[in-house]
């Protein structure tokens, strides 16, 4: 037995695929997208032709017959050159198809599935609320059964994906009856977009990922039919903490193509810009924040492969996704900080891509599980 550091052939490819793809279509539109808060159809677009929303799913389905390793491949290598598109991928596929794709009937599949792995359709995930994020069980939007229809009454906050041209459902949690002891049921339900009474509001106005979408959702006696109800009633709070558990490895894979993309701007920084006649790089202090930020990455990408590993062979990756996803968060916002810092003025400058890193790495320690929360689960995993 070995243990094998290389990536199986047909990954590698992939990895190269994306990384080229990123470099040649990416790269040289996004800044202005970012700059005008635009979302990038015509990059989705092209990542729908390429397969990368089907990914992770079999091709009976539409998908690629991939898994959550050749997802965190293509996001790392889409992130370390912008985080926008990388989002909207991980949301995308993590939290719009993966639910229908764990929990759904045949039916539900069958209905969803080709259009969201295609790219054609983008699904979002409607957990949190106004009044909390983290503690995702205090939800207060309701569902109540009304004949044939499930009628929706509440508000969720911060949802990615959920408002654009192309959207095309978005799965909601609400509570839909209370245990004996007082507790609420929680549910999943479809809804739609265009649904009567579901209303999207207005692009947020954010401090990073501007060229990806994030609304506030409002639900006003929202009636679907029953058969929208997504597994089986009362079990919502498994659902997501299921899907929230790998959604960290996949941002841990993008928040290390955060940390890598700092690295790769700033080796080509130091080379090119010369202070007090020589290249800022030839400088001891220069060349130790940037192997830092190399050892940074580095680990990090140990980090969430050995997580999305663990999923791929069945084996528990709670406490390892959340490693991933605090250690790789954390130094993404380090990396972004430290690039910031070599680029000088210009890294204050919003047409270098560091300025755009700086902006987008923060949200990660937010997202998908504060690091509070990570450290949280770390902490119960090990048993205090
Ligand atoms: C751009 C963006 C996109 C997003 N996309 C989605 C999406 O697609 N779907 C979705 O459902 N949500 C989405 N979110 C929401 C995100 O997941 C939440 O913002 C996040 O989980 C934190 O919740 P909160 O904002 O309510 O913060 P709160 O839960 O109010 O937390 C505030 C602070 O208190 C800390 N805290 C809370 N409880 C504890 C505790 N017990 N111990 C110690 N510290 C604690 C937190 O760590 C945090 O620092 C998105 C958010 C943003 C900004």
């Amino acid at each position: 037995m070995s243990l094998d550091h290389r990536l199986p052939a047909e990954l590698e490819e992939l990895r190269r695929t994306v990384e080229a793809f990123a470099h040649d279509v990416v790269a040289p539109k996004i800044g202005e997208y970012y700059e005008r808060h635009a979302f990038p159809y015509e990059i989705v677009q092209e990542m729908g032709r390429m397969g990368l929303f089907g990914l992770p799913f079999p091709e009976e389905y539409g998908g690629m017959g991939g898994d959550y390793l050749a997802l965190g491949i293509a996001l790392e290598e889409l992130a370390r050159v912008d985080s926008s598109v990388a989002i909207t991928l991980e949301a995308g596929v993590s939290l719009g198809a993966m639910p229908v794709y764990h929990f759904g009937t045949e039916e539900q599949k069958r209905e969803w599935l080709p259009k969201l792995c295609g790219g054609e359709v983008l699904g979002a995930f409607g957990l949190t609320e106004p009044d909390g994020g983290s503690d995702a069980g205090a939800t207060r939007t309701t569902a109540v059964r009304d004949g044939g229809d499930w009628v929706i009454n509440g508000s969720k906050c911060f949802i990615t994906n959920s408002g654009t041209d192309i959207t095309g459902l978005v799965t909601v949690t609400a509570v839909t009856g209370r245990k004996d002891d007082g507790s609420p049921l929680i549910s999943s339900i479809i809804v739609p977009s265009g649904t009567p009474g579901f209303t999207v509001g207005a692009p947020y106005s954010k401090v990073g990922w501007n060229a990806s979408d994030t609304r506030e959702l409002s639900f006003s006696d929202v009636r679907v039919p029953a058969a929208n109800l997504l597994g089986e009633e009362g079990r919502g709070y498994a659902q997501f903490l299921r899907i929230l558990d790998e959604g960290r490895i996949a941002i841990a894979a993008l928040a290390t193509g955060l940390a890598q993309g700092c690295v790769d701007e700033s080796v080509r920084y130091a080379k090119e810009r010369k202070a007090f006649g020589r290249p800022i790089g030839s400088n001891q202090a220069i060349q130790f924040k940037l192997a830092d930020m190399e050892m940074r990455a580095h680990t990090s990408r140990l980090s969430w492969r050995h997580a999305a590993s663990r999923l791929v062979h069945g084996e528990p990756f709670k406490k390892e996704a959340a490693l991933a996803k605090l250690y790789s968060s954390e130094i993404a916002v380090d990396n972004a900080r430290e690039a910031t810092q070599i680029h000088g003025g210009y890294g204050f400058m919003n047409e270098y891509p560091v300025a755009r890193m700086w902006r987008d790495a923060k949200i990660l320690e937010i997202g998908e599980g504060t690091s509070e929360v990570q450290r949280m689960l770390i902490a119960r995993e090990l048993g205090v």
